[in-house]
């Protein structure tokens, strides 16, 4: 079989290319090959499979679907199940916001947020960061930073404006820790200041709370706190990509609620469709400029992925996914910090919940003025390939991919948790033969 998927490989566009791997079935954390290997998966669909694999909720909620005779598709118009979907989906915003589905990916929700957030303030330029990823469609393209895709496309949606991100390991400005993020958060204030009081003001800043594919680097608090300060101020739209990070990864529902923030619209995809496509945004009232058919599309009324996100939200609420996923994120961080001493080339160990970076760095060379030895893009990927032998299935991100990530379902054991630390210690040491 694998080598008939080699012959095909040509044919098909794929992104693991080499990756020997065809998958037969999966349950759960484990994903089973045509060979009959079992994989722990801590990749999960990259963040959208909150409740694993194959979640008997999941499938019986499709199954009710289908025993129901319910439309597949119904484009907007409503139906109990969509309306019982909306209002489970709006108990966890306050009372100021109101839904718009916009497609089935995240790049739909990106573009959706900033036609929004342009219609509603008539300005044009948006600010998003380095490291940050929103899709791969035109705007969202345009609106992600430090990626070579973009290398290959000219002229993007113009507008965009670049700025650093808070990046407590490698501050962008070379100052470490706390004194980068003060820096940082002071320059933020005093750019959007002055662009305020000239003539091309702001529609709208997009960030991640927590940036994934940018190599998962968490915003500090302070920092997205002054930025909704300012934002507000100015009447510019704060719209925050939850699309990766949302629906409890975090170790809380939302990773903007980290810092006690309401942004004017949140992003959501991935894990929303509990494994089915669709992308919705939650918009605070006085954001929600749209008149009736400001926004369409054919395919926003999947009521199959309304059913697995509706059972997802259940699922999420009745097991308390989210302390969960706060709960083993700490056991995961705190003993891959202790593999720190046996294995240097782990330079840092960060995120929140069950969104965790590990970023592999080259500790013979020396360090930089932030403390932080250069990364090692090399063995970053010697790493993950060992990982795929030691049967760990993960993905890499961050600048030249020198960041390890953990993505695994919110429903991850502690005894999962156990074997997933012993793949990853035989990994580093297969590595670094
Ligand atoms: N935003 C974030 C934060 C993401 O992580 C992703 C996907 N990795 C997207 C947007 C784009 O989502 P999609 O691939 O479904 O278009």
């Amino acid at each position: 079989y694998l080598n008939r998927q080699n012959a095909m490989e040509s044919q098909v566009r794929s992104y693991p290319r080499k990756l020997p791997l065809a998958i037969a079935k999966a349950q759960g954390c484990r994903v089973t090959d045509v060979e009959g290997n079992e994989y722990l998966d801590c990749l999960a669909g990259a963040g959208t499979l909150a409740l694993g694999h194959n979640h008997p909720a999941i499938i019986q909620s499709i199954q009710d679907v289908l025993a129901s005779g319910l439309p597949l598709h119904t484009l907007d118009l409503t139906t109990p199940l969509k309306d019982a979907f909306t209002e489970t989906l709006l108990s966890y915003f306050p009372e100021n916001y109101v839904l718009q589905f916009c497609g089935p990916t995240g790049a739909d929700a990106a573009e959706a947020a900033i036609k929004l957030a342009k219609t509603h303030t008539g300005r044009a330029n948006v600010i998003a960061f380095s490291g940050g990823y929103h899709g791969m469609t035109h705007g969202a393209l345009a609106l992600t930073g430090n990626l070579g895709a973009k290398n290959a496309v000219n002229n993007l949606m113009a507008g965009v404006q670049f700025m650093p991100y808070p990046h407590e390991y490698r501050c962008p400005l070379g100052l470490g820790g706390a004194a980068g993020v003060d820096a940082l958060t002071h320059y933020f204030e005093n750019f959007i200041e002055d662009v305020e009081s000239g003539v091309v003001k702001p529609a709208a800043v997009i960030l991640e709370a927590i940036q994934g594919e940018g190599g998962v680097v968490t915003a500090p608090v302070k920092w997205l706190r002054k930025i909704r300060e300012v934002t507000a101020k100015h009447g510019i739209a704060l719209i925050v990509d939850e699309v990766q990070a949302g629906f409890g990864r975090s170790g809380k529902m939302f990773a903007f609620e980290h810092a006690d923030i309401q942004p004017d619209i949140v992003m959501m995809s991935k894990a929303v469709g509990g494994s089915l496509p669709l992308a919705v945004l939650a918009i605070k009232k006085e954001f929600d400029a749209w008149q009736p058919a400001g926004h369409t599309g054919t395919f926003r009324g999947n009521q199959m992925a309304m059913a697995t996100g509706l059972a997802t939200l259940r699922v999420m609420k009745e097991e308390n996914l989210p302390e969960n996923a706060r709960v083993r994120g700490e056991f995961l961080q705190a003993a891959l910090n202790d593999l720190k001493a046996e294995f240097p080339c782990i330079g840092n160990v960060r995120g929140r919940g069950l969104m965790i970076g590990i970023e592999i760095v080259d500790e013979n060379q020396a360090a930089d003025r932030t403390g932080a030895h250069p990364a090692d893009p090399a063995l970053a990927v010697a790493v993950q390939k060992a990982c795929f032998n030691n049967k760990l299935l993960l993905e890499r991100g961050g600048r030249n991919g020198t960041v390890i990530r953990l993505l695994p379902p919110l429903t991850l054991t502690h005894d999962d948790c156990v074997e997933l630390l012993a793949k990853f210690k035989q990994s580093l040491a297969d590595a670094i033969k």
